[in-house]
C-alpha cells in the first residue's frame, strides 16, 4: 500500500469540492483539522505476566449533525493521520447519507492476530476502560472496522456500561437499552441489529446497481475484489447471486484470478478461506486440487489490481490505488469499498483516463447507516426486523446516490466531489457559533 499521508488526501479532496460552493471559507478552514483528538497510552498484560504499553487514539472530528460515529480499527499499522483521515471520511460520509451523526474514528496500534483471545479482551477492555469517559450514547459512538467485530464491540459495552453503573448523571438520564447505544456492531444478543454484519457490503450493491442502471450496462460484468473481510466476501456473495462473475479475489497474503467461466463460487471460496486461512490456497476450491487445473491462477495484489475487468473493488486498506499504480488499472469503474483506497493522486490520473470512481464516502455508508438503525432501536427500546432494515438502507442509499448523481452531472464534477458538494452543503446549513 502507499506510504502517502492519508490525512493530507483528504483535504485535497475538501479543498476541490469548496471550489464548487459558496460555503463560506472560514468553515472550510474549521473543517480542514479536528475538533478533538484523544491518545491513549494503556498498559496491556500479557497471557505471560509481561506488561507491554500500547497506544491507542480516538479523533472527534465534527459533531454538527450529531454524535462523533466511526469504528475502531485495532492494526498495527494504526497512527494519527490514518485515524485522523478516517474520521473526517466519516464526516462527510454521514452527510452524504444523511444520518443524524458526526465524524470520529479511532483505532489501537496492534496486531490482533498474533493475540490470544484471553489478550484480545484484557487489551479491548483496558482500552474501552480509558476510552469510557469520552464516549456516550449522544457523545461519540463507536463501532467496528478492519479487525474488529461484534465479539469486540461486546466487550466495550460492558466496560462502559461499568463506567455508566458509577456515574449517576448516565444512570439516571438512560435505560439500559439505551447505554447500550454507546456502541454499534453489537452481537445481536447484546442489542446488536438484523443486518448490520452485511450491511456495508449490501450498501455498496444497491449503489453498484444503481449505477449500472443509470449507465445502461450490460450484464454479465466482471469483478474483481480486493479484501475478503467483512465487507468484500459479503460483496462478493451478493454479486456472484446477482449476474456478476467475480473473477479476481485477494486478501493480504495473495489472490486468485479465474482465467475463463463464470466467474468463482464466493460459497466455496469463502468456506476453503475459513478452512486454510489465506485466498491464495484456493485457487482450486471446488474441484480436487490439482495444478493441472489452468481454469484458475495465484496472482498478486498488484495484478489484481490492474486486471481486465468492468469494475474494480478494492475493500481493504487505504492508498492501494497510487500514483504509481493507477496508470496500470484496466477497470472501467471503482467501487470503493474501503476507506481512502485511491489517493488523491491516483484520482487524477484515474479521471484523465476516464475511469469512473465511486467514491467510499458513498458506496461503504451502507454501514454506518444500519448502525444508525442499531442505534435507534436502542435508544427506542424496539426490534426491527431484518426485510424491514434491508428496506429502510435501500431507501436511504439509493437516495444518496442519486443525489450525488445529479450533482456530478449538473457541476461536470466527479462523483467524489458532488458527495462532498452534498456534505459540505449540508454541514454548512449546521454550524452556528454561538
Ligand atoms: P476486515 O478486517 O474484515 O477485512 C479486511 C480484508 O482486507 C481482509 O481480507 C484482509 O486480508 C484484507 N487485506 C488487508 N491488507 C491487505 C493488503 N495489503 N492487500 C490485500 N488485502 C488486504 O475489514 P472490513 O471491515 O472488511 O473493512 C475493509 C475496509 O472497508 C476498510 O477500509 C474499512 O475501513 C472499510 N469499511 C468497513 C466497514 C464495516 O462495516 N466493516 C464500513 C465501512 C468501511
Amino acid at each position: 500500500m502507499s506510504k502517502s499521508n492519508p490525512f493530507e488526501g483528504a483535504q485535497l479532496q475538501l479543498k476541490e469540492a469548496a471550489k464548487y460552493t459558496k460555503v463560506p471559507s472560514w468553515i472550510i478552514e474549521l473543517l480542514s483539522g479536528p475538533e478533538r483528538q484523544i491518545n491513549i497510552r494503556f498498559p496491556f498484560k500479557k497471557d505471560d505476566g509481561t506488561i507491554e504499553t500500547v497506544n491507542g487514539y480516538r479523533v472527534q472530528y465534527n459533531n454538527w449533525l450529531g454524535p462523533y460515529k466511526g469504528g475502531l480499527r485495532f492494526h498495527p499499522e494504526v497512527n494519527i493521520d490514518e485515524v485522523k483521515a478516517l474520521s473526517f471520511w466519516m464526516m462527510i460520509k454521514n452527510a452524504v447519507v444523511n444520518v443524524p451523526f458526526g465524524g470520529g474514528k479511532g483505532g489501537v496500534e496492534v496486531n490482533p492476530k498474533a493475540l490470544t483471545e484471553k489478550e484480545l479482551e484484557r487489551l479491548t477492555r483496558q482500552f474501552a476502560f480509558e476510552l469510557a469517559p469520552n464516549i456516550g450514547p449522544e457523545v461519540d459512538v463507536p463501532a467496528p472496522d478492519v479487525n474488529t467485530n461484534s465479539m469486540i464491540m461486546d466487550w466495550i459495552v460492558d466496560e462502559y456500561e461499568n463506567y455508566a453503573k458509577s456515574n449517576p448523571k448516565i444512570k439516571n438520564k438512560y435505560t439500559k437499552n439505551q447505554v447500550k447505544a454507546v456502541i454499534t456492531g453489537k452481537s445481536l444478543k447484546n442489542g446488536g441489529s438484523k443486518g448490520r454484519d452485511e450491511a456495508t457490503g449490501l450498501g455498496g450493491f444497491y449503489v453498484l446497481e444503481e449505477l449500472v442502471k443509470k449507465l445502461k450496462l450490460k450484464k454479465p460484468l466482471t469483478v474483481a475484489i480486493q479484501g475478503f473481510g467483512n465487507v468484500g466476501s459479503h460483496i462478493a456473495v451478493l454479486l456472484h447471486d446477482n449476474g456478476y462473475q467475480v473473477v479476481g479475489l485477494s486478501d493480504s497474503k495473495g489472490g486468485i484470478a479465474a482465467q475463463n467461466g463464470d466467474g468463482f463460487n464466493i460459497k466455496m471460496v469463502q468456506a476453503c478461506k475459513l478452512e486454510k486461512g489465506m485466498i491464495d490456497e484456493c485457487y482450486c476450491v471446488g474441484t480436487v486440487c490439482d495444478l493441472a487445473d489452468n481454469n484458475h491462477a495465484n496472482i498478486t495484489n498488484e495484478k489484481l489490481l490492474a486486471m481486465d475487468v468492468d469494475i474494480l473493488i478494492p475493500a481493504a486498506l487505504e492508498g492501494a490505488i497510487n500514483a504509481e499504480n493507477a496508470g496500470k488499472i484496466k477497470a472501467k469503474v471503482i467501487l470503493e469499498m474501503a476507506n481512502g483506497p485511491v489517493t488523491a493522486e491516483a484520482d487524477k490520473i484515474l479521471a484523465k483516463r476516464k475511469i469512473l470512481v465511486v467514491p467510499d464516502v458513498l458506496a461503504n455508508s451502507g454501514g454506518v447507516t444500519v448502525s444508525y438503525f442499531e442505534w435507534v432501536q436502542n435508544m427506542k427500546g424496539v426490534s426491527w426486523e431484518l426485510e424491514d432494515i434491508r428496506n429502510k438502507l435501500k431507501e436511504k442509499i439509493v437516495k444518496a446516490f442519486d443525489e450525488v448523481f445529479a450533482v456530478a452531472k449538473k457541476k461536470k464534477v466527479t462523483l467524489r466531489t458532488a458527495a462532498y458538494i452534498v456534505a459540505l452543503e449540508r454541514l454548512a446549513e449546521k454550524s452556528c457559533p454561538k
